[in-house]
């Protein structure tokens, strides 16, 4: 197990490590993060989600006091303290502790950094499964391209979803459009084998993931179009699949009780799949 976490410049047992009650990520979700995926001394797209994280930063003004060698070096010790061969690490920055004021107009606090790392079973060479996904109305703020904590949207989709015994909750936008997996990026293969993912438009996360799945269907001659689709088309599609740090490429095979393809999984998302982990 992973007991050792890391808060504000300490590697303390993950029972010690305590928030301040006027942490602003606490009180006003007024933090972002990161997850990025490990498996034996690699870790997966780190250039991206790092590069992510401090965009994430710039784009909420939190000026942040370390350097990206610096986080690396940290994020390096904490796997090696917590000896995890294969799993996950989420870090987290809030703006920081303050007396609760919704500004942080003239605000001078010091960001707090905080790392959990997660241990998983090594499933990549499992058989695939296919996943059953529900959708729901798609009702958060208009910047979910920065990824911050506050994700009540998210947890209320993901939560439905389990109810009804699916995996995962799809948003559809006002127009019936798919944005994106309420902790994924969503994709089709229509029926003229085109690949299709939303374009980064404002309306989706910039899946980390998404970008170097995108490049390899484009390597390997696959027709892909980052392009938004509908619900219906997605239904209509012969395959469907969904990508993230954490659950890398996944069949979808089931949407709203009505099965995609027959419930088989398609080929085209096991060759995306099988790409991605041998790329590292
Ligand atoms: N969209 C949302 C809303 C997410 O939470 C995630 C996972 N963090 C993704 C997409 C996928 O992003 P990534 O591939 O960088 O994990």
């Amino acid at each position: 197990m992973a007991n050792i976490s890391y808060i504000d410049g300490v590697y303390c047992n993950i029972q010690n490590a305590k928030i301040h009650i006027n942490d602003r990520g606490y009180h006003f979700g007024d933090a972002v993060y990161e997850v990025i995926f490990y498996n034996s001394g690699v870790f997966y797209d780190y250039e991206g989600h790092i590069n992510r994280l401090f965009n994430s930063l710039k784009l909420i003004n939190i000026k942040f006091h370390l350097s990206k060698q610096q986080l690396k070096i940290i994020i390096k010790n904490l796997f090696k303290l917590n000896r995890v061969n294969f799993g996950s690490i989420y870090i987290q920055v809030s703006r920081g502790i303050a007396d609760r004021n919704h500004s942080y107009f003239k605000l001078n606090s010091k960001p707090i950094l905080t790392m959990i790392v997660s241990q998983k079973k090594n499933n990549i060479d499992d058989d695939i499964k296919g996943v059953k996904a529900i959708t729901v109305f798609d009702n958060r703020w208009s910047r979910p391209d920065i990824k911050t904590t506050q994700l009540l949207p998210n947890v209320l989709a993901k939560t439905y979803a389990n109810q009804n015994h699916a995996y995962e909750g799809i948003f559809i936008d006002h127009e019936g459009y798919v944005t994106e997996g309420s902790s994924s990026n969503i994709w089709i293969i229509n029926n003229n084998n085109e690949i299709l993912t939303r374009e980064i438009d404002g309306k989706i996360l910039s899946g980390i993931t998404r970008k170097t799945i995108a490049q390899f269907a484009k390597n390997n001659n696959f027709k892909m179009l980052e392009k938004k689709f509908t619900k219906d088309e997605m239904l209509e599609s012969k395959e469907v699949f969904l990508t993230s740090a954490s659950s890398f490429v996944t069949p979808i095979i089931e949407i709203d009780n009505i099965k995609i393809s027959n419930g088989i999984i398609g080929k085209t998302s096991i060759e995306l799949r099988n790409l991605y982990f041998k790329k590292f």
